[in-house]
């Protein structure tokens, strides 16, 4: 399998830097192969602005979205993008891997989003109508690939408990997993999370590779989070609302998976 390995901390002799070398090579000891794109290796410049679009017209005022598709449509994005584009279409399989900071991930792979995530790519994908409001959720440009988090919180496992203080892990990883992952078409892959990470030791560690190995040896089989596909009649087009019997009274993130699995 092809896997693309997407890697965010600013130092290699991190945990997270130790648990990428980790991945990666435990992944081609598998047979796999594998990409890495180490953002800060390859200073990854974070933000989208009107130097990604080199082509557009000055005289006009820069929109993002606008001359996001213009580029995409036209074959004028710049080399970086176009790069990391072409590693998401080759890969079966995409990691992220992130520690927690302030409650997401580090801005320099948001902002590897915002700029690989380009219209005509990742949004802004098929018919957008009355009666369908385009390929996402499920399906779209990155659909029969998975796709799974692998993160560090300095938090411990009960403050992101379903009553814990910092909000339930899947609340907070929700606007990755479905907001990022699942609308360009990614399956989505339970998420692999290591809480307290300030505090590890050489025993720690060896006990969180074995489970992170046995992760990566089932990503292929293990069963993904049941997200509700957005064209499959679950929701009210075109206000993209839950419809009434499904999930009566209830409201929040929760509602957007199938009770009890896919
Ligand atoms: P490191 O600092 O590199 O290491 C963590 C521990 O692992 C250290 O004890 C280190 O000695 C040990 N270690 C590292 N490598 C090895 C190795 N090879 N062998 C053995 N031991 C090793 N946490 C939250 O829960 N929620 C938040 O919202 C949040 N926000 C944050 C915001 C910022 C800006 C920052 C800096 C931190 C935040 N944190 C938060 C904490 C953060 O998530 C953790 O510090 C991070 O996950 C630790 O990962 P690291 O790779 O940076 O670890």
């Amino acid at each position: 399998m092809n896997i693309l390995l997407v890697h965010a901390h600013p130092e290699a002799r991190s945990l997270n830097g130790t648990l990428a070398r980790f991945m990666r090579e435990h992944l081609e000891a598998a047979g796999h192969t594998v990409q890495v794109s180490d953002l800060h290796a390859m200073r990854w410049k974070a933000t989208l602005d009107a130097d990604d679009f080199p082509a557009r017209d000055r005289a006009t005022p820069f929109r993002p979205a606008g001359d996001s598709q213009q580029a995409y449509a036209s074959g004028q994005q710049t080399r970086d993008v176009a790069a990391e584009q072409a590693k998401l279409l080759w890969a079966d399989t995409v990691i992220l891997q992130f520690p927690i900071w302030w409650f997401s991930m580090p801005a320099i792979l948001k902002g590897w989003v915002d700029r690989v995530y380009a219209y005509g790519f990742a949004y802004g994908v098929g018919e957008h109508s009355e009666r369908r409001w385009g390929d996402r959720y499920g399906e779209g440009t990155l659909a029969g690939k998975r796709a799974m988090l692998v993160v560090t919180a300095g938090g411990w496992a009960s403050h992101y408990a379903p009553r814990g203080i910092n909000g339930p892990i899947d609340d907070l990883l929700f606007p990755i997993q479905h907001g990022i992952l699942y609308y360009p078409g990614f399956t989505v892959l339970p998420p692999f999370v290591v809480y307290r990470s300030d505090r590890m030791d050489a025993a720690r560690l060896a006990q969180v590779q074995a489970e992170l190995a046995a992760r990566l040896d089932t990503l292929a089989t293990v069963a993904p989070v049941p997200f509700r596909p957005q064209n499959a009649g679950d929701y009210d087009i075109p206000a993209m609302t839950l419809r009434e019997p499904i999930a009566p009274g209830r409201t929040g993130f929760g509602i957007h998976q199938v009770e009890g699995g896919a």
